[in-house]
């Protein structure tokens, strides 16, 4: 398969965008026939489980993907369906809710600290220590010194990570404000969906410019060499997955490992 250039969608560090720029539709380059997509999603799906048993044999690296997106933008369905292949061995998934009262007398990267990935596992954060810049910002729970202080904190943090030997790789799962409106009526309307919603879902759909220009700032400002932004156009299903199975295999590809030798020598090996 041609190698997909993902780089127009990365983020650049410190500088301003509009999220209102950025297409949610799929983007011109990734196939729009369905046997064509689900053939490429199917051939990527076997590379990652591949390089993922690598990744956890060799226990040399680790990889931390952050999602981030309103309500409905696909955080759940994106770790159901990329990783739907991956052995579980070495792979963990890990949500983030409000804060609870023991989480909220610790400093906000306390709780993101501990579930970080070990040495060759890799880690999905369904939300984030973005949450701390994002919806408390736009609930005015936390002050523009502070949310800037923390976009500091959290540059150090994920440059702490990468130097220990961790891949971080963030996405925000960019729908439209349409898409979402269908996504909810869905989740109204399905009963084996109603559980997923909350009350914030529709409170905080009606901050959806703040949220966007949070996003906006937030991204910019923490967009790094070392941890990257990626805008991920969502709102089709099945390229929203191939983006991100794509950025996954790029990245482990690039890290080049190697599956370890024997800890012992083979031929001293004697099998009855
Ligand atoms: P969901 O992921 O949609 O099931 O819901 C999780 C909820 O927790 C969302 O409304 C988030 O905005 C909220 N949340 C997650 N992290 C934080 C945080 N650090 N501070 C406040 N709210 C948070
Ligand atoms: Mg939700």
């Amino acid at each position: 398969m041609e190698h997909i250039d993902l780089s127009p969608w990365r983020v650049a560090h410190n500088t301003r965008f509009s999220l209102g720029d950025i297409d949610s539709h799929p983007p011109k380059l990734l196939p729009t026939d369905e046997d064509a997509l689900a053939h490429q999603i199917k051939k990527l799906s076997d590379k990652l489980n591949k390089l993922q048993a690598t990744l956890h044999a060799s226990r040399s690296r680790s990889v931390l993907l952050i999602l981030q997106g309103m309500d409905t933008s696909g955080k759940d369905g994106t770790i159901r369906h990329v990783f739907s292949h991956v052995s579980p061995l070495g792979v963990r998934a890990v949500a983030f809710g409000a804060p609870t009262d023991k989480e909220l007398v610790h400093d906000f990267l306390w709780r993101v600290h501990d579930k970080v990935p070990a040495r060759g596992e890799l880690v999905i954060f369904n939300r984030s220590h973005y949450e701390d810049v994002l919806v408390t910002r736009v609930r005015g729970l936390i002050d523009k010194e502070t949310c800037t202080q923390r976009y500091r904190h959290i540059e150090h943090f994920e440059s702490l990570l990468h130097d220990g030997g961790t891949v971080v790789l963030k996405c925000f799962l960019h729908i439209s404000k349409h898409e979402q409106k269908k996504r909810l009526q869905a989740r109204l309307d399905d009963p084996h969906k109603q559980w997923k919603l909350q009350p914030s879902d529709f409170t905080d759909r009606k901050l959806w410019p703040q949220f966007m220009e949070a996003y906006e700032q937030a991204l910019a400002a923490t967009s790094t060499a070392h941890a990257p932004w990626y805008v991920v156009p969502a709102d089709s299903k099945p390229h929203r997955d191939l983006f991100i199975a794509a950025l996954l295999v790029q990245t482990l590809e690039n890290l080049d490992l190697k599956m370890p030798k024997p800890s012992f020598s083979l031929s001293d090996v004697r099998l009855d």
